[in-house]
C-alpha cells in the first residue's frame, strides 16, 4: 500500500528506472527501486515495518529526528562572516563579458575611510570574543589601488597581532600586474581567487585589456608565483558558449601547469553587455556534463571543482556572503551585503545597503540599520517560490539573490536550474558510488529530462 503524505525535506529523485532518495537533514542519500521508494513512502505515513530489512532501516533512518534545518540569522550583527573591502569599482581590464557596468571614475577609498573600517570591523569582532577575522578584497579591481590594499594590510596585521587574534587575508583579483606586485601578494595573503579563463586561446578571447591587449601572458606568469607560493590559489573560470566544450582540456591544463588547491567554474551571467559582445551561457546541458568530465580531472590530481550553486556538502539557505552577515565596506563608506554596484541590484527592485562606516567621538563605527540587515537576511531560499519542493534546495540555495530571482513558481526551472540539478544529481549519484548509473544517465538526454523536470522532489507515495 502506498502512503500519499508529502514528505517534505525528503527528496526523491527518478534516475533511469532507480529512485535517488535525498534527506540531506536526515544525512540519508540512498538509491532504491520503484517499489523500495513506493514502501518507504509508506512506512513513513504508518507505524506498518516493510518486508525488506533495507527498506525498513532507511524508514527508520528517515523516522529518526532531523537536523535543524539551517535558519535565518537574527539579532544584531556580532557574527559577520567578513570584512569585504573595495578599494575601487575602477579596473584597469575590458574584459568582453564584464556586468560591471562601466566605472572609470577611478574613485579610490580613503586610507582614512579603510582604516575606520578595518577598526571598527575588529572592534566587533573583539566585542564577540571571536580570535579569528577576515578581511576580502572585492573590485573593480582591487590592486588597481595598489596604497589601499597595502595600507590594509599593514595597519589590519598590526591591530590583529596587537589583539592576539588570526588574521586571514583573501582577494578577488585579475592578476594582470608587474610581477613584484604579484610576489608581494604572495607572501601577504592567505588566498587568491584569480579569474583565468584557460590557456591562451580561451583567455584571450573573453579578457582582455581596455584597448583588445591580450592579458594572458602576464596573468599566467602570475599565477605561477601563486602557484609557487604559500598561497591558497583558487582559479575562477567563466564559461561561455565559446568554451564550455574545452572544459575538461582546460582542466587538464591547469592541474598540470598551475596545481590550484580548488578552479571554480561559473557560468556567464548574461546582460546587455555580455549580448553586445556577442557572448552567451553555455547549453545547461553541455556545461553540466562537461563540468564534471572537468571534475574527474581535477580529481585525478586530487584537486577540487566548484560551481557555487552545486556544493552538495554544505547545508546553506544562502550560497553567497548575502544573508551570512558579511559587511562589504565601498569606496564611498557604504556597506552593503553584496558587493555589486547598486544600479544592479535596483534593476532588480532589491535594496543590499546595510548601513555606513561612521566615527562618532574618535570612535569609527559600523552604523547598521535593524530594518536593512533583517531585508538582506531574508532573501534566502525559504523565500524563494521556485526553490520550495527542489533537492538542491539546501545546497544551491536560489543562487544570486540579484541575477537569479526565485520569485518564478514552484518547481519552474531555468538553464540555471537544469545545469544544478544535473550536477546535484550526478555528485549525489557518485558519492553513493553509483558512476555506472551517472555516466548511463549523463549519456541520455531523454533520462536527463525525466528527472531534471520533475515538478516537485518531495517524496510522496502518489508520485511514484
Ligand atoms: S577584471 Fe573584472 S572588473 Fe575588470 S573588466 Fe574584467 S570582469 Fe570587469
Ligand atoms: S529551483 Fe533552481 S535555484 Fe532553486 S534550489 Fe533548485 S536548482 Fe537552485
Ligand atoms: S547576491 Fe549575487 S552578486 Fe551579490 S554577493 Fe550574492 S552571488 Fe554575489
Amino acid at each position: 500500500m502506498m502512503g500519499s503524505a508529502r514528505n517534505e525535506e525528503i527528496f526523491a529523485i527518478s534516475v533511469e528506472d532507480r529512485v535517488l532518495l535525498h534527506a540531506p537533514l536526515h544525512r540519508v542519500t540512498a538509491l532504491v527501486d520503484q517499489t523500495g521508494a513506493a514502501q518507504i513512502a509508506a512506512g513513513l505515513a504508518s507505524n506498518n515495518p516493510a518486508s525488506n530489512r533495507e527498506i525498513q532501516s532507511i524508514v527508520e533512518w528517515l523516522r529518526d529526528k532531523p537536523d535543524p534545518a539551517p535558519v535565518e540569522r537574527s539579532g544584531p550583527i556580532d557574527q559577520p562572516l567578513f570584512l569585504g573591502l573595495i578599494p575601487t569599482r575602477g579596473c584597469n581590464l575590458g574584459c568582453r563579458y564584464c556586468d560591471f557596468p562601466a566605472d572609470d571614475s577611478n574613485e579610490k577609498m580613503k586610507l582614512e575611510l579603510a582604516r575606520d573600517a578595518v577598526d571598527a570591523y575588529l572592534d566587533l569582532i573583539l566585542q564577540s570574543g571571536k580570535a579569528e577575522c577576515e578581511i576580502h578584497f572585492f573590485g573593480g579591481e582591487p590592486f588597481f589601488a595598489p596604497a589601499v590594499v597595502q595600507f590594509v594590510v599593514e595597519h589590519a596585521r598590526m591591530r590583529a597581532a596587537h589583539s592576539g587574534i588570526s588574521l586571514h587575508l583573501e582577494a578577488t583579483t585579475n592578476g594582470y600586474y608587474p610581477a613584484n606586485v604579484a610576489e608581494w601578494i604572495a607572501d601577504c595573503f592567505d588566498t587568491i581567487v584569480l579569474s583565468l579563463d584557460g590557456p591562451a586561446d580561451f583567455h584571450d578571447i573573453q579578457r582582455m585589456t581596455k584597448n583588445q591587449r591580450p592579458t594572458f601572458e602576464v596573468v599566467f606568469e602570475n599565477a605561477r608565483i601563486f602557484s609557487g607560493s604559500q598561497i591558497e590559489l583558487c582559479i575562477r573560470t567563466c564559461v561561455t558558449s565559446k568554451i564550455a566544450s574545452a572544459l575538461p582540456e582546460i582542466a587538464e591544463w591547469f592541474s598540470q601547469e598551475l596545481q590550484p588547491a580548488t578552479v571554480c567554474f561559473e557560468t556567464l551571467t548574461p546582460s546587455p553587455q555580455t549580448e553586445k559582445a556577442g557572448l552567451i551561457p553555455p547549453d545547461p546541458w553541455e556545461f553540466a556534463r562537461e563540468f564534471l568530465a572537468a571534475e574527474k580531472v581535477l580529481a585525478g590530481y586530487g584537486l577540487n571543482a566548484v560551481n557555487s550553486m552545486t556544493e552538495i556538502q554544505s547545508l546553506q539557505i544562502s550560497c553567497c556572503p548575502v544573508g551570512k552577515d558579511a559587511l562589504i565596506v565601498a569606496p564611498n563608506g557604504r556597506v552593503d551585503a553584496c558587493y555589486l554596484l547598486p544600479e544592479s541590484w535596483e534593476q532588480r527592485g532589491l535594496d543590499m545597503n546595510l548601513g555606513q562606516i561612521r566615527v562618532k567621538g574618535d570612535v569609527p563605527i559600523l552604523e547598521l540599520e535593524e530594518t536593512s540587515v533583517r531585508r538582506a537576511r531574508g532573501l534566502n531560499v525559504n523565500n524563494k517560490l521556485r526553490c520550495a519542493e527542489c533537492v538542491c534546495r539546501y545546497h544551491c540555495a536560489g543562487g544570486c539573490h540579484v541575477n537569479h530571482p526565485g520569485d518564478a513558481p514552484t518547481g519552474q526551472f531555468d538553464e540555471l536550474c537544469i545545469q544544478t540539478r544535473i550536477i546535484t544529481i550526478a555528485r549525489l549519484l557518485k558519492g553513493l558510488g553509483q558512476h555506472d548509473l551517472a555516466s548511463k544517465w549523463l549519456g541520455s538526454r531523454r533520462a536527463m529530462e525525466a528527472s531534471v523536470f520533475q515538478q516537485s522532489d518531495f517524496l510522496s507515495g502518489e508520485t511514484l
